[in-house]
């Protein structure tokens, strides 16, 4: 059985429990999601179980009256059960957890749009 994280818009993945021996998956292993949830764009996905994504958001400078751009980057761990799921381009819904590695304490848990999709 999966295990419902609890966050809303987040469906389980269809992977079965057995086939998932990741420790850090939310749904089958140990690691539990709380804190922020945020979403993003998948960036780069080269290193293994880790992903990038990157979010856009805007910024109100006082002195110009005026919004500026800004956007940031975040490594996030992706589940055994979601890599393949998960493409580069693609818009995901992550959540905080514990401290994965040095830069990492997001866990990837559901995507929200395909890459082209609107
Ligand atoms: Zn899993």
């Amino acid at each position: 059985m999966s295990r419902n994280v609890g966050i809303p818009n987040v469906n389980l993945p269809k992977t079965k429990s057995e086939d998932c021996h990741d420790n850090d998956c939310p749904f089958h292993g140990t690691t539990r999601v709380r804190g922020k949830i945020t979403k993003g764009v998948v960036v780069s996905k080269k290193s293994k179980n880790t992903i990038i994504i990157r979010f856009d958001y805007v910024h109100f400078v006082k002195k110009y009256k005026r919004y500026e751009r800004r956007n940031s980057r975040l490594a996030c761990h992706l589940p055994e059960c979601l890599h393949h799921d998960i493409n580069l381009g693609d818009l995901v819904i992550v959540g905080e957890s514990r401290k994965i590695s040095k830069t990492k304490s997001f866990i990837v848990l559901d995507k929200v749009k395909k890459i082209g999709e609107k």
